[in-house]
């Protein structure tokens, strides 16, 4: 609306962030972290340049331009990112198995996103394998987790379709047993943003969850399960450990310490600084 455009007010400018510039803010873009997820940050064209850069039309490109920036505009409105027509979403063959075997993915991925539910004891052999594809999660964001669902729900499908056929009949739950136990033994949440599976090929991916499940039917914990409130409580101090003591296993070392923190609520950096100040640790962090 070109009325809405000439009452703009100047004085209704927003600072890039980085440089301090002063602009309109149509011509400042939210920056994202490489997860995807909003910094709070705004950005000039000239700090900030990426791919999705958008100041949503050519009249906004025209207006109340620091004059510092306007070969930057000017370069952005004639590219071919800014001219490129809307490309039409790509036509995809699927078939309702792999479409459920997504659904029940993401479920999985999302899941352990909330703040409650228990998780696996300490001692779980498939702890460490937990917590990776928590962080997994947590790294890439809704975005990642749904992308990374529809592209393992065929590798899932395959494997799930050469189980024996009793466990297909029902001696294991499709939803609640196979596919997020999949996920937990078959698959590699360290790689980056692709997920892979542990082992190629769909015969060898069921000998191993076949494996890992028996193992863990035989695994007799003597921990308590843990809660996802605890691991992350775990998970902060472990992070700070390292950027104070450059010691994380500081908090895997001292697993009482750490509980009687986690029951008192206690602030994982505070504690982490009196714990490593009691051991008279050698200060590496901000804290000196
Ligand atoms: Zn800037």
């Amino acid at each position: 609306m070109a009325g809405y455009l000439e009452k703009h007010d100047p004085a209704d400018r927003c600072t890039c962030s980085y440089c301090g510039i002063a602009e309109d803010i149509h011509l400042l873009d939210g920056v994202l972290d490489k997860r995807g997820n909003d910094t709070g940050k705004l950005a000039c064209i000239a700090c900030y340049p990426n791919d999705s850069w958008c100041c949503g039309s050519i009249k906004m490109v025209k207006l109340s331009i620091a004059p510092s920036l306007k070969p930057f505009y000017d370069q952005y409105v004639h590219s071919e990112q800014w001219n490129a027509p809307m490309k039409k979403p790509e036509t995809i063959t699927t078939n309702y198995l792999i479409i459920e075997t997504a659904m029940a993915t993401c479920c999985v991925l999302e899941d352990t996103m909330l703040l409650f539910g228990d998780t696996l004891p300490d001692d779980h052999p498939y702890k460490a394998a937990e917590q990776q594809m928590v962080q997994w999660c947590e790294d890439y964001g809704a975005a990642g987790r749904r992308s990374q669902s529809w592209a393992l729900a065929p590798l899932i499908e395959s494997v799930w379709s050469i189980m024996k056929e009793e466990d297909r009949d029902g001696m294991i739950c499709w939803d609640f047993e196979f596919v997020p136990q999949f996920l937990l033994y078959c698959l590699n949440f360290t790689e980056g943003e692709d997920i892979v599976p542990v082992v190629e090929g769909a015969e060898k991916l069921r000998d191993l969850y076949y494996t890992a499940r028996e193992r863990c039917k035989a695994f007799k914990s003597s921990k308590p399960a843990s809660t996802r409130q605890r691991d992350r409580f775990i998970q902060k101090c472990r992070e700070a450990a390292e950027e104070q003591w450059k010691y994380a296993d500081l908090i895997s070392d001292h697993p009482d310490a750490v509980q009687s923190a986690f029951e008192a609520n206690e602030d994982p950096e505070e504690f982490v600084k009196a714990l490593g100040e009691e051991l008279e640790l050698i200060d590496f962090g901000p804290w000196k």
